[in-house]
């Protein structure tokens, strides 16, 4: 009897056992352990991961023809059990991996760029796409093992630093239906800053004259080249009727051919840069502003002027909440140090390039309103969903950007402990924002307050595309190139961001 008593007991104190394990998981995932789940995920594959990054480094692939770089981080994300779209928003090489577990509710958003530039990875994408992607991979581990509900978006974004491949994907909608986003880039510190930057247009102007013998008969002629000088003066002195921090920027593309005839076409690259789009508007629409200007130009030379919005990008909203929640995550992981053969190497460096370099920096810095007055395609993505983006230590302070100097930085451990480190602070990010309604919801307040009263339309025109190269190599595992509208493709879309 007594030992049927003892059997019943511990039957109950099974099943209670077992109930409140089960009540443990449904309610609420041990963060502490799914974090620890993603760093020894990064840990353990740190030496593939720095692989990885280093093909890519090598590769070296500028805008839209990134084609072995989406092939590998595809084939990495194919190989973790994520599903891929390819060729998003016409261009082969932009790429999305999805996972989903359970309700598939929150679902997160990560930026991954890999495109490098004429010399080199000069601004460590190889580094930037290949740190993006093991997060997600990271993170899909521990949900699986954590049994954590959500999905995760990896959106693949060719063309960051020569046609910003993110305003295509934005414009087509790519972005949609995602409740946060998390990016990275490399960096001289380990920071997450909260400032904006500046919107952009960036506008192709022609105007059209009559040509005819400058010293026969120059009475015959309308130059398009004075249509084009008068409407760049009429802007010099708009200058100064604008409010701080607007830019006007501009070059001569084509002015004539001969000084002996005078020149039917000339063409201006026009950048334009404020605080948020609107003040841009404002600007070209406004009594005596920029459009006015370059009708001016046409009115008083007796030429004709077209004018085409070649490229947008909007500011970035920041989001103080989100830059918070970083640092918490630099500081759960640590920053990694930096060894007396790798701060050698810097100085080693300095001398080669004569520059002053100084020492690696592993420090964690408290968040700051730093907004820059350069642009970025990240800015339109911001305004989809809020956007939190840091930056890790992956080349010393005094570093270039766009330099050979980073080029060898990012290629070498330096770069790759940044890697690494954004790796594991991003997934941990991750985690929070899925397990964590609160924090996630202050986030998203947060970007709702800053997004009152404020409109977002992509600004490129509907009909205008990427100029997509017309070969690709015959072992590219993704789309072909697809047949694009034909609408003023070549030269006038080969626009370069100017930062
Ligand atoms: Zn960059």
């Amino acid at each position: 009897m007594k030992r049927n008593i003892t059997a019943k007991i511990a039957i109950i104190v099974a099943c209670i056992l077992v109930i409140s394990l089960n009540l443990n998981t449904l309610a609420q995932v041990n963060i502490e352990d799914a974090k620890q789940t993603v760093i020894g995920w990064a840990d353990e594959n740190a030496e593939h991961i720095s692989e990885i990054s280093h093909q890519i480094w090598e590769y070296a692939e500028v805008g839209l023809t990134e084609f072995k770089s989406s092939d590998l981080l595809v084939s990495e994300l194919e190989k973790s059990g994520f599903g891929l779209e390819r060729g998003l928003a016409g261009m082969p090489t932009s790429f999305v991996g999805t996972y989903i577990h359970g309700t598939g509710k929150p679902v997160i958003g990560i930026l991954a760029e890999y495109d490098a530039l004429p010399n080199g990875h000069s601004c460590g994408h190889n580094l930037f796409g290949t740190g993006s992607v093991s997060s997600a991979i990271a993170l899909k581990e521990a949900m699986e093992k954590h049994n954590i509900d959500g999905t995760i978006k990896l959106f693949g974004t060719p063309t960051e630093d020569t046609h910003g491949g993110k305003v295509w994907m934005a414009r087509e909608g790519v972005f949609d239906g995602c409740d946060v986003f998390l990016s990275w880039h490399p960096g001289t510190k380990n920071d997450c800053n909260y400032g904006s930057n500046l919107a952009v247009q960036i506008l192709e102007v022609k105007y059209f004259g009559v040509p005819s013998h400058a010293g026969a008969a120059p009475e015959k002629g309308r130059s398009a080249l004075d249509g084009l000088t008068i409407s760049s003066i009429a802007m010099e002195f708009l200058r100064e009727h604008m409010i701080e921090p607007m830019r006007i920027q501009y070059i001569i593309t084509d002015g004539g051919q001969a000084p002996n005839v005078v020149p039917e076409y000339a063409q201006m690259r026009l950048v334009l840069r404020g605080p948020m789009m609107k003040d841009i508007d404002e600007l070209r629409s406004r009594d005596g502003g920029i459009d006015d200007c370059l009708r001016a130009g046409a009115l008083a030379s007796g030429t004709d002027v077209t004018m085409q919005v070649v490229g947008a990008f909007y500011n970035k909203i920041p989001n103080r909440t989100g830059s918070d929640l970083i640092i918490e995550n630099m500081n759960y992981v640590g920053a990694p140090a930096f060894t007396e053969e790798e701060n050698q190497f810097v100085q080693t460096l300095a001398d080669k390039y004569n520059l002053p370099l100084s020492g690696l920096d592993s420090s964690i810095h408290i968040p700051i309103d730093d907004t820059g007055k350069g642009s970025a395609d990240t800015g339109d993505v911001s305004y989809i969903a809020p956007l939190i983006a840091f930056n890790t230590t992956t080349s010393a302070p005094g570093t270039p950007g766009h330099s050979l100097t980073n080029v060898e930085q990012v290629g070498m451990s330096i770069g790759w402990k940044g890697l690494v480190f954004a790796t594991k602070v991003l997934a941990c990010a991750g985690l929070d924002l899925l397990t964590d309604e609160g924090k996630l919801s202050a986030v998203q307040k947060e970007f709702q307050e800053r997004m009152e009263g404020v409109d977002y339309h992509p600004v490129i025109p509907a009909d205008l595309w990427p100029p997509i190269p017309k070969e690709q190599p015959a072992d590219f595992k993704g789309p072909n190139v697809p047949d694009l509208p034909e609408a003023e493709k070549p030269e006038s879309l080969l626009y370069w961001k100017i930062k």
